[in-house]
C-alpha cells in the first residue's frame, strides 16, 4: 500500500500551529509589478508597529523582494530552537524570500514556489502577532495561490493600483481572482497620483462593489527604494496618505 506523503507533511501542522498565534493576516497584492505594493506593505508594517501592534512582514515577492532594501536590513534571521527568528526594525519582524534569493532571480517551477512558501511559513517563528502582513508577488500565480491556501483564515487583501488604465485592468483581474478564492477585498488604493490627476481606481472599486481606500500621491522622498531612510519613512506624505487609507479600512483608528 502506498501513502500520500502530502497527508503527513509535518510542515502543514507547524504552519497551523504558528498561525494560531497571529490574530490577523492581511495580504497586499496587485495585478502588476512596480505599482508600489512592497513599499505599501512595508510602510504599513511600520505604521502598525507605531500604533503599538505586534507586527510581522512576510515578503513573498519572488520577482523582486524589496522589503529588505527598503528597510535597510543587513541582519539575517537567527536559527533558534523553535525555528528561524526574523530580524526586526522599529519592532517590525521581517522575513523575506530575499534572505535566500540574494540578487539572483529565482527561475522556479510552480511546484517549487509552493514548496518555498510552505517552508518559509513553517520555519519562521514570528511568535505572537496582532498582524502579519504578506507582500504577495504581482498577479495571480502559484505563489498567491499557495499563500491563500495555507492562510485560509485571513482578514483579506488590499489591492494596489495606479492612475494608469493598464494598472486598473490588471488589478481588476486580480480582484476577480481573490473574490473567486473567497478572499475578502479590504479595499483598493490608487498609488503614485501626480498633481491630483486621479485615475479610475475609485470607479473600479464601485464597479466591483468593494471599498475604495483612497489616493496616495507621488512622493519624491520615496521614489527610489535604495535611497529611502527607513527611520523617516513613516513621516512622509506617502505614509500620511497610507495612514488615512488604513483608517478607512478600520485597521487603525
Ligand atoms: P511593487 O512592489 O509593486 O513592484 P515597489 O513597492 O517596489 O513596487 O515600488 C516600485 C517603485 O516605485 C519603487 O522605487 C518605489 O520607491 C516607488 N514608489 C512607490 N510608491 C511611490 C509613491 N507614492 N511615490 C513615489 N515613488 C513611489
Amino acid at each position: 500500500m502506498s501513502y500520500n506523503q502530502d497527508k503527513i507533511d509535518y510542515r502543514e501542522f507547524l504552519i497551523w500551529k504558528r498561525l494560531r498565534n497571529i490574530s490577523f493576516t492581511i495580504f497586499v497584492g496587485s495585478g502588476k509589478g512596480g505599482v508600489g505594493k512592497s513599499l505599501i506593505a512595508t510602510t504599513m508594517g511600520l505604521i502598525l508597529t507605531g500604533n503599538s501592534f505586534r507586527v510581522g512582514l512576510l515578503d513573498l515577492d519572488m520577482h523582486g523582494p524589496s522589503s529588505l532594501m527598503i528597510l535597510d536590513i543587513k541582519q539575517l534571521p537567527k536559527e533558534e530552537k523553535n525555528g528561524l527568528v526574523p530580524p526586526s526594525i522599529n519592532n517590525l519582524k521581517v522575513m523575506s524570500i530575499g534572505f535566500f534569493a540574494k540578487d539572483s532571480p529565482l527561475p522556479l517551477s510552480g511546484m517549487a514556489k509552493r514548496e518555498i512558501i510552505k517552508e518559509l511559513l513553517a520555519i519562521t517563528d514570528f511568535g505572537t502577532l496582532d498582524y502579519l502582513i504578506i507582500d504577495l508577488p504581482p498577479g495571480t500565480g502559484d505563489e498567491s495561490l499557495a499563500a491563500i491556501n495555507y492562510i485560509k483564515n485571513n482578514r483579506g487583501v488590499i489591492l494596489v493600483s495606479t492612475p494608469s488604465r493598464l494598472a486598473q485592468q490588471v488589478v481588476k483581474r486580480a480582484a476577480i481572482f481573490f473574490i473567486d478564492m473567497n478572499v475578502k477585498i479590504i479595499g483598493l488604493i490608487e498609488n503614485m497620483v501626480l498633481d491630483n490627476d486621479f485615475g479610475g481606481t475609485y470607479n473600479l472599486a464601485r464597479e466591483l462593489n468593494v471599498p475604495f481606500l483612497g489616493y496616495i500621491p507621488y512622493d519624491k522622498r520615496v521614489a527610489y527604494i535604495s535611497e529611502i531612510n527607513p527611520k523617516e519613512l513613516t513621516k512622509t506624505t506617502f505614509a500620511e496618505a497610507l495612514q488615512n487609507a488604513l483608517k478607512k479600512a478600520n485597521i487603525i483608528h
